[in-house]
């Protein structure tokens, strides 16, 4: 269906409203020193925007809005003589965490002149603890941080205390607070957010999403995440070598993605050597027809050999788990995952033993997970991490606050940290990268048979149970 221009750019377009200081507290305007850059080009204005949809207005939700596009403002609201900055780093371990310290630090000392950036050590409990004092940065402490894996500040689950991190901001004078982490973490700043702008603070927060797995939605991407797909090929090449050297073998990866399997997703669609991925968005089933069993023995009959993905937060339903297991939580109050592929590997010999006795059959289990987390970020990463960085910079110099800089539709842009927070990022498996793992890799599709079973049960009068469902209900929200 073709659509006009006219009804493309004839529909109001609403500009999200992004927190700044003067919200609570009276403006103030400084130069933006950058005018002496002889490198820097122009300033950005309240017209540039970013739009959110791309898509033509029929094709994209309603109401149709934009954001502030990332940069440099003509007037700034912090003094740079004036700035005490705090860097924290908290959750998991991400390649590229590291490359955004450094070009926090780089960037506030080569663009804005600010001389006074400390490192907030061990996650959140860092601000108070009384057993570390924030660390003093400068270039020439970070310049090689990109070339480091996990990060250089440390950090940590749980220890989240409102109250006592905020006095800790105000006790120490710092006005610029730039939080790196996953979706707790950015759970955690919107509060911090709220509390200071609650008192009244000259304190700037920034959100910088760190999520390996890709599951913070409106951003085009995390951070560390394309780094994970091109690490993770190197693990599928090994059960690939294991599995084709093996009578009747089968290698299994696991990839990261507890609550989304891009990774698991996009490993699979570059490597070419998947036979099946099974990822947490997609339920499926081992037994019976158009389960797994029969897909690999399928599999293994026609080329002797077959590899399997699976994303960590895949078939947590199927796995058993005792009262103690279901309730059981991490420092910061997730769910634990069980290991899927140690189960998944235990139920595959359980099976073959039982179908075929007398015949070879090995699976090699490869879980590369703490491999990948740890690897420093890939060039691509890395650029982009440094643009984040940077924009995160002129935001919060700018006097914005409570928000995270990242990039809609391939153009950098300012988002309320409240939106952010609460976005997802699920795998669509409706659309066209789905079906062409699919088509890749030959997969049953396990929906099908979902759709199959629940009508039998239906028609049969039997009830059904939600039982483990609860748990992924309870981690997705
Ligand atoms: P990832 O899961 O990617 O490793 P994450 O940021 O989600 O990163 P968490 O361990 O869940 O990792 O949280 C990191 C920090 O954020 C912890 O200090 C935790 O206490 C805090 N946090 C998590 N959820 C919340 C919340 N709802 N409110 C306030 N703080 C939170
Ligand atoms: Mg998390």
């Amino acid at each position: 269906m073709a659509v006009s221009c006219k009804e493309v750019f004839m529909e109001p377009i609403h500009v999200k409203q992004l927190p700044h200081i003067t919200d609570y507290l009276p403006p103030q305007h400084f130069p933006n020193p950058m005018d002496h850059n002889p490198y820097f080009f122009t300033y950005l204005t309240q017209n540039d925007v970013v739009l959110r949809h791309i898509t033509p207005p029929t094709l994209s939700p309603s109401p149709h809005f934009a954001y502030l596009r990332a940069g440099p403002r003509k007037l700034i609201h912090h003094p740079p003589s004036e700035v005490r900055a705090a860097i924290v780093t908290c959750g998991g371990l991400c390649p590229g965490s590291n490359t955004v310290i450094r070009e926090l630090v780089v960037g506030l000392w080569d663009l804005y002149g600010v001389r006074l950036i400390f490192g907030i050590t061990a996650g959140y409990r860092g601000f108070y603890s009384s057993a570390t004092e924030p660390i003093p940065l400068d270039p020439k402490i970070a310049h090689d941080l990109h070339r480091r894996g996990g990060t250089v500040l440390e950090t940590s689950r749980g220890g989240f205390d409102l109250r006592k991190i905020v006095d800790a901001i105000q006790r120490r004078g710092f006005n610029q607070v730039y939080i790196i982490g996953g979706d707790g973490t950015m759970r955690g700043a919107v509060k911090i957010f709220d509390e200071i702008r609650s008192r009244k603070m000259n304190v700037g927060v920034v959100g910088i999403p760190k999520t390996v797995d890709n599951d913070i939605g409106i951003i085009d991407r995390s951070f560390g995440f394309q780094t994970a797909v091109e690490m993770a090929q190197q693990a599928i090449n090994a059960a690939h070598v294991e599995a084709e050297s093996a009578v009747n073998g089968v290698g299994l990866v696991k990839l990261m993605g507890r609550s989304t399997g891009h990774i698991a997703l996009y490993a699979t669609l570059s490597s070419r050597e998947v036979d099946c991925c099974l990822i947490p968005e997609i339920d499926f089933y081992l037994e019976g027809k158009g389960g797994l069993f029969e897909f690999i023995e399928q599999r293994l009959k026609e080329n002797g050999h077959a590899v399997l993905v699976v994303a960590e937060g895949a078939g947590q339903d199927l796995i058993p788990r005792s009262d103690s297991q279901l309730k059981e939580q991490d420092e910061s109050g997730n769910p634990v995952f069980l290991d899927v592929g140690v189960w998944l590997k235990s139920e595959l010999n359980k099976w073959w033993a039982r179908e075929h006795p007398d015949e070879l059959f090995t699976v090699k289990y490869i879980d590369p997970t703490y491999m990948i987390r740890a690897v420093h970020a890939n060039a691509s990463d890395n650029l982009y991490c440094t643009l984040l960085a940077h924009s995160a910079i002129h935001g919060i110099m700018a006097g914005y606050t409570g928000f995270v800089a990242g990039p809609v539709n391939g153009n950098y842009a300012y988002i309320p940290l409240e939106d952010v927070a609460s976005a997802k990022n699920p795998v669509n498996t409706q659309d066209h990268k789905w079906s062409w793992v699919r088509s890749v890799t030959n997969q049953p599709d396990f929906e099908d048979r979902k759709e199959d079973i629940i009508c039998y049960l239906i028609i049969t009068g039997i009830n059904i149970a939600v039982g483990t469902d609860q748990f992924h209900k309870s981690y997705n929200g």
